[in-house]
């Protein structure tokens, strides 16, 4: 009768709770499962240099099918993953996967440069630093074939121990990127601090580029400040072929979104990735 009671409890819990609540308490739950339950899946969306006319490399995205809930997205379970502190399980998991790809692909003769989004969550790991190198040790990944995509917020949050641990890995030869880059407040002096390699800009920038004179200023502002930072840009979210003349008139150079590719399970990657998007490149010169 104590559990009825629980139960009974338990399912007016649930009642008073919004469905929003309900669902990431559902989420939570299932979760902790994930991993042993094998329902993580790693996509690969390509990032294309005109100038090589190669893809440079591509982004590692999580996808997640659970038996109960179905198909939830990354922007739907990563917060989630983030608060209860379960993403650096879901990360580690994430790693190894990721890892394994390029060593396969080496050993088929093929050298591609993933990047892999890092949350703050696991900067603050005491044992970040050392998972990533097990994790590299494990597989016999080589660290200058990764680069670690983190947002600016990550940077503001904490920043002795942002550029303590980012030094970390950049010691390790792991590139560093600015994720979502623009949306956040990092002031050019704040940049210089860091061990940064590349500025991703975010798609919001991209979205209007064609009509919104505003997006067109901050892309350019942003192409200026990598130029005399000394690092890479890459446009992200890029879907017609209008978006990339303006972006490239702009001094863009390097680009990933649809037009492009969605990002795809490794599998429907193909052998010749680095110049499967000859006729797409055509049409853009
Ligand atoms: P993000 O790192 O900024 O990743 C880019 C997102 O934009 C991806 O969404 C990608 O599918 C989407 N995208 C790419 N090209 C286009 C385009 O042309 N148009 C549009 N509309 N969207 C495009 P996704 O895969 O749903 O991931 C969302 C976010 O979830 C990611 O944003 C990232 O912040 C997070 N995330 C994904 N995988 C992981 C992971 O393994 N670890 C962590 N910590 N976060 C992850
Ligand atoms: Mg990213
Ligand atoms: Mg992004
Ligand atoms: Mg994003």
């Amino acid at each position: 009768a104590a559990r009825d009671k629980g139960k009974h409890r338990y399912a007016f819990y649930l009642d008073s709770l919004t469905e929003g609540e309900k669902s990431s308490i559902a989420i939570q739950s299932q979760l902790y499962q994930a991993v042993d339950k094998d329902e993580f899946t790693v996509y690969y969306q390509p990032q294309v240099n005109l100038n090589t006319k190669e893809v440079e490399g591509l982004e590692a995205l999580i996808r997640w099918n659970n038996q109960e809930l179905g198909f939830i997205s990354p922007g739907e379970f990563i917060p989630i993953a983030e608060e209860s502190g379960w993403i650096s399980t879901i990360s580690n998991w994430m790693m190894e996967e990721v890892f394994k790809d390029i060593v396969g692909w080496e050993a088929e003769g093929i050298n591609l440069h993933v990047a892999i989004n890092i949350s703050y969550r696991q900067i603050e790991e005491s044992d970040f630093v050392e998972n990533v190198m097990y994790l590299l040790n494990k597989t016999g990944c080589l660290a200058d074939n990764i680069t670690f995509e983190i947002t600016e917020s990550i940077l503001m949050e904490d920043l002795d121990l942002a550029l303590k641990v980012l030094t970390e890995i950049k010691a390790l030869g792991i590139r560093i990127s600015i994720d979502d880059f623009g949306i956040g407040y990092s002031s050019l002096s704040y940049l210089k601090k860091f061990p940064i390699d590349s500025l991703k800009i975010d798609r919001a920038f991209v979205k209007n580029i064609q009509e919104d004179k505003n997006d067109m200023a901050i892309v350019q502002a942003i192409m200026e400040m990598s130029k005399s930072l000394e690092m890479t840009v890459i446009a992200e979210g890029v879907e017609t072929v209008q978006q990339i003349h303006i972006l490239k008139e702009l001094g863009c150079t390097a680009f990933q979104g649809f037009w492009f590719s969605r990002p795809v399970p490794k599998s429907e990657l193909a052998i010749n990735i680095t110049h499967i998007y000859d006729e797409k490149l055509e049409l853009i010169s």
